[in-house]
């Protein structure tokens, strides 16, 4: 049985992303393009996401211009293609701060969102920094820490410290504290809802960009290489790269990252009117496809 359906939905992109911040070394030359997404998962009388986006307004729109994204679209418009609407997210598990993850809460008013403790008070403590420390801020946008904040105040704030298992029936969510960020989760999806899966995703935030980071470039040598923004330890993301593939059952390509184009080769899609990929990666019982 499959109790949930999930969903890898772009909602805007960058085109010519340096290859040298996908895969951690001086020797990766080149661009290729960067999917922005965030994750749908639906079933047992929940629609939930990973991530929310960024909102293309005020700093949100600021940054995007920065890192050179294109065709943002809302979450309205990007939930539409799968019967959905904003209004009717109950659950968000936000795997860390930054803009292109954390940007849109307030696209999202019915949700109550779950973030590592760590998370929100390690930034607040790096926005009272002095100035030359600005490097450590990079990708964050200040207003979205005070939305987060203000989520608290409304009572839609989980604040989650290290693990929890089964946060849902076959949901769990891995802290991976002092790596990409300082507060950084994945979340590993049991999708029989057996303790031990056969059926197991993980979504690892920007834990990984893309496959190499669990790979390597040699297919017949396989490594892990780290993605080339950390706040925290490379030596962390390795660890947590091994943790990831373990937890999706040793098949790296259920490790899902939600920067990755090449999802498009391994599992059924569709591009959308507004230009945008939707990725199927599983449907619960029941459940027609939104991609076929
Ligand atoms: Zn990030």
């Amino acid at each position: 049985m499959s109790a949930y359906s999930i969903w890898v939905m772009e909602y805007a992109y960058v085109i010519n992303q340096p290859t040298g911040l996908f895969i951690y070394g001086a020797n990766n030359q080149g661009y290729r393009k960067m999917p922005y997404c965030y994750i749908v998962i639906k079933g047992q009388g929940r629609s939930m996401m990973v991530d929310v986006g960024y909102n293309h307004e005020a700093y949100g729109k600021v940054l995007a211009a920065q890192y050179g994204v294109e065709n943002w679209h809302s979450p309205t418009d990007v939930l539409a293609e799968i019967g959905l609407q904003p209004a009717e997210i109950t659950t968000v598990f936000q795997t860390h701060a930054h803009f292109d993850h954390m940007g849109n809460i307030e696209g999202f008013p019915n949700a109550t969102f779950y973030i590592q403790q760590r998370e929100l008070e390690k930034w607040v403590w790096t926005m009272s920094l002095e100035r030359r420390f600005r490097w450590l801020m990079l990708g964050i946008d200040p207003a979205d820490i005070m939305r987060l904040v203000d989520l608290a105040r409304q009572g839609r704030l989980v604040c989650v410290d290290g693990d929890r298992e089964n946060v849902v029936p076959g949901i769990d969510l891995r802290a991976a504290f002092d790596t990409h960020t300082w507060g950084s989760m994945y979340v590993a999806v049991r999708n029989d809802l057996a303790a031990q899966s056969d059926d197991a995703w993980v979504f690892s935030g920007d834990l990984v960009y893309c496959h190499e980071n669990l790979r390597g470039t040699d297919p017949a040598d396989p490594q892990y290489v780290p993605i080339g923004l950390a706040t925290g330890s490379q030596f962390g993301l390795i660890m947590t790269s091994e943790d990831m593939v373990t937890r999706a059952g040793g098949d790296y390509r259920r490790v899902i990252p939600g920067h990755e184009e090449r999802l498009r080769d391994l599992y059924p899609s569709r591009i959308a009117a507004t230009g945008l990929r939707i990725t199927e990666l599983a449907l619960a019982d029941g459940e027609s496809s939104r991609v076929r």
